[in-house]
């Protein structure tokens, strides 16, 4: 039993820091390679596990050692992996380099990812979550099978339509849950959005679709939340920011586990403000997930 299945990627970030990027041809020489667990979908899924969310996660790694570590790190987190299969081709595995700036340049390598397959989510083998997430890092016949699926066995469907690309109205129809970023959002409706008017008039056009709530994440901003009946700014948490990376997952992931715990929409969107707070305060995509203490304290002062 899992309140939440996370149908989506999981990646191993390799990343290095560098004095500037490399020219092509030219070989510079960096510092100690770490290599951290990443990938939208599991992300959230620790993001949301954290919490103290039970949770599953359904997608591929590879045959090879970054799938092991991955797989070893979602089960220290307490997220089943019994619907994580092992792919022949590479797990998936994102190549970082950061300048001395904190720019950073990224390849990013699908491996495994592409492989989901959509009788990957087979009705027969779901724990009948409450609330499925998903991403745009799996193959898009995946995701879409992946909502109908889950709707059709009674689950809310949340997609964070991450990274950016235009969908076909019927996927953005069947969510109870749609959260892009601005960019997301200006990207799926072709309008400008720059500030919380034009975020509003963008959401609509998605809710003219069909997506039940549209949830904008506002980055400094906090989040703007737009039914049908209303739109509600959330303001956010002020905190002295690190690295933002991996803030919208921790936002998903705090924000669905209290959805789960009862709290209403706003208040959820408040607690998802919160954890995508924190996350912005320390280095790294996994390692900067908040749990519920911590979220419980920071919330408190
Ligand atoms: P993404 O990481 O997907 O681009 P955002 O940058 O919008 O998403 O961040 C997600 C959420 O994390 C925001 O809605 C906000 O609540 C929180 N957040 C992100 N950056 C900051 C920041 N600089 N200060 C405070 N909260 C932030």
């Amino acid at each position: 039993m899992s309140d939440i299945l996370v149908v989506g990627s999981l990646n191993a970030d390799l990343v290095v820091r560098a004095p500037r990027f490399p020219a092509p041809g030219e070989t510079i020489s960096g510092g100690d390679l770490a290599t951290i667990p990443g990938g939208k979908g599991a992300n959230q899924a620790v993001a949301a596990a954290r919490q103290g969310v039970r949770v599953s996660m359904l997608g591929r790694v590879g045959k090879d050692n970054f799938g092991d570590f991955l797989l070893d790190n979602l089960r220290a987190n307490q997220v089943d992996t019994t619907l994580v299969q092992r792919d022949d081709a590479a797990t998936g595995t994102a190549i970082i380099v950061v300048d001395a700036n904190g720019q950073n340049s990224i390849v990013l390598s699908p491996g495994a990812n592409g492989q989901v397959k959509p009788a990957d989510v087979d009705p027969a083998s779901l724990p009948h979550p409450k609330l499925v997430l998903l991403q745009l890092e799996i193959p898009l016949e995946s995701v879409l099978h992946a909502a109908a699926v889950t709707r059709g066995l009674g689950a809310r469907v949340l997609l964070n339509p991450a990274p950016a690309r235009p969908l076909p109205d019927e996927l953005i129809a069947q969510t109870d849950f749609l959260i892009p970023n601005e960019t997301e959002l200006s990207l799926l409706t072709d309008q400008p959005v720059t500030d919380i008017a034009s975020a509003e008039s963008a959401a609509r056009i998605l809710l003219a679709k069909g997506a039940r709530t549209v949830i904008v994440t506002l980055g400094a901003n906090g989040a703007l939340v737009v039914t049908p009946e209303q739109a509600t700014h959330v303001p956010p948490f002020h905190v002295d920011v690190v690295d933002t990376t991996a803030a919208g997952d921790a936002f998903i992931g705090g924000f669905s586990a209290a959805l789960l715990r009862g709290l209403s929409l706003e208040e959820a969107v408040r607690y998802g403000n919160a954890c995508g707070a924190l996350a912005a305060t320390q280095f790294g995509a996994q390692p900067s997930l908040p749990t519920a203490e911590e979220v419980k304290q920071f919330m408190k002062t």
